[in-house]
């Protein structure tokens, strides 16, 4: 379940809830009570890793196979 960023406007703390993305824009109260909050830029972050392996790229000095001397 996607992750947002809410900050509360009166007390001014910041806080995160796990909820659908249907309720991405319903009100969001702050942990301390507060209803008057605003939805910050979401880095979402579902699942996965961050960056998937890249594929080696052959050449540069001294591979055998890559450089066409073993095929
Ligand atoms: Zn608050």
């Amino acid at each position: 379940m996607p992750r947002y960023e809410y900050r509360c406007r009166t007390c001014g703390d910041t806080f995160e809830l796990s909820r659908p993305m249907a309720e991405s824009s319903a009100p969001a109260g702050c942990p301390a009570g507060h209803t008057d909050t605003v939805k910050l830029l979401s880095t979402v972050a579902v699942g996965g890793s961050a960056s998937a392996p890249a594929p080696r790229v052959a050449g540069g000095g001294g591979g055998c196979c890559g450089g066409g001397c073993c095929g």
